[in-house]
Parts: C-alpha cells; sequence; structure tokens
C-alpha cells in the first residue's frame, strides 16, 4: 500500500522545486544580458567621443589651411604692390583671388563642420549619460537578481529538505526507486491519473493498471514510467 495522498503531496514540493531550479537557472542569463547591455551604452561612449574627435580635428586642420592661406595671400599682395611689371602684377592678382574663392569655399566647410562638431559634442554628452543609467540599471538587475538566487537556493533547500521528510513515508524499495526516477526525471517522476489516463504522457490506462491504482498499488505508467498515484476524490469527481 502507498500513501497516494503523500504521493501527491510529493509531486507538488517536485514541481515547486523544479519551478524555482528553473528560475534560478535563469539568473546568471539575466545579470549576463544587463551586462552586455551596459558594456554597449560604454562602447556607444567610445564612438560617439571618437567621432567627435575626427571632426574636430578636420575642423583644426582646415583652420589651419586657411590660416596659412590668408598669409599667403598677405605676401602675394605685399608683392604685388611691389612689384614694377604688369605681367607679374596680372599673375599675382589671378593667384590672389584664386586663393580667396578658395578660402571662401574653405570657410563654409569650416562653419559645417563646427555645427556638426557642436551636435556631436552633445551627442557624446548624452551617450555618457545614457551609459550611466545603463551602468547603474546593471548594477541594480545583478544586486536584484542575486538577492533573487539566494532566495531560491534557500528555497531549493528547504524543499529538498520537506521531500526528504516526507519520503520516509514510503517504503525502502519504492523509495528508491522513486529517487531515482526523480533524480532524472524531476517532477515527471510522478504522474496524478484520473482513472483514465497517465496524468503526464496520457496514455490510457488498462484495467489492470486501474485496478491496481484502486488498491493503492506502486504502480508505474507502462509508457513513461511514471509511478502513479490516484485520488479518490479527483476520481469522483470526473
Ligand atoms: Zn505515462
Amino acid at each position: 500500500m502507498i500513501d497516494y495522498e503523500g504521493l501527491r503531496t510529493l509531486h507538488h514540493l517536485l514541481r515547486q522545486k523544479s519551478d524555482f531550479e528553473d528560475q534560478l537557472a535563469r539568473c546568471p542569463r539575466i545579470i549576463q544580458i544587463a551586462r552586455a547591455k551596459s558594456e554597449q551604452l560604454d562602447k556607444a561612449v567610445e564612438t560617439s567621443k571618437a567621432n567627435w574627435q575626427k571632426c574636430q580635428k578636420d575642423a583644426d586642420g582646415k583652420q589651419m589651411t586657411l590660416r596659412q592661406r590668408e598669409q599667403r595671400i598677405e605676401q602675394m599682395r605685399v608683392r604685388r604692390n611691389a612689384c614694377d611689371s604688369n605681367k607679374e602684377f596680372q599673375i599675382l592678382s589671378e593667384q590672389i583671388d584664386a586663393d580667396l574663392k578658395a578660402n571662401s569655399v574653405l570657410e563654409d566647410e569650416i562653419l559645417e563642420l563646427l555645427d556638426r562638431s557642436e551636435r556631436l559634442h552633445q551627442e557624446s554628452h548624452e551617450s555618457r549619460e545614457v551609459a550611466a543609467n545603463g551602468k547603474l540599471n546593471f548594477e541594480q538587475v545583478k544586486q536584484e537578481t542575486e538577492a533573487r538566487a539566494r532566495e531560491l537556493t534557500a528555497k531549493i533547500a528547504a524543499l529538498v529538505a520537506e521531500i526528504r521528510q516526507h519520503e520516509k513515508l514510503f517504503p525502502g524499495d519504492f523509495l528508491d526507486a522513486f529517487r531515482r526516477r526523480a533524480e532524472s526525471n524531476g517532477p515527471d517522476a510522478l504522474a496524478e491519473t484520473d482513472g483514465h489516463s497517465c496524468g503526464s504522457c496520457h496514455s490510457l490506462l488498462t484495467t489492470q493498471i486501474l485496478s491496481e491504482l484502486r488498491q493503492s498499488k506502486a504502480v508505474a505508467c507502462k509508457s513513461c514510467g511514471a509511478i502513479m498515484y490516484m485520488i479518490e476524490k479527483t476520481v469522483l469527481e470526473n
């Protein structure tokens, strides 16, 4: 005779334990995802900063070219004032005009770059704020998840103790079979039946099996091997 009510309680405990174990197994992944997200935001800060610096450097380079050309224009003007040949005057005037035009284009480019640089600088600031928040979020997720993991570990330990306590109700050979199955199948080691089919794999019960269940014997499902139990109250309700 097996205490089917006891088996049902055990089944419930095994399911709870399995549920907590699944939740515990997900904890490292939750932390890993939050960490990866934070690292990604840190990388975005670096990229944003590099973009800004590159733009600023381009603007600086063009400004230097602009100043050098302005100096050259000044020098050519001095030479033009001092020159006494018409041809040289003409050549210098053309060069000065060409440089002035080139500088005018350059000035537009510099303004555009400075404008862009300002935007990139702003973006860089913003990305740093986002990354700082991402880091805080990661720390929070980590703390909460670690606390949850500790809580789950304690709950699982308590359930294991409770399961051990309940197992004492069962005879030794039955207990060994149960433990072996629980080890490899978790909650599927047990299956409640409504008197028609196995609660785990839904195979129909034979008359023989049903008769054994009615006598509260230790019965395993022929299909999935689960140790079955039947609660008369459930059967009557069906
Ligand atoms: Zn079954």
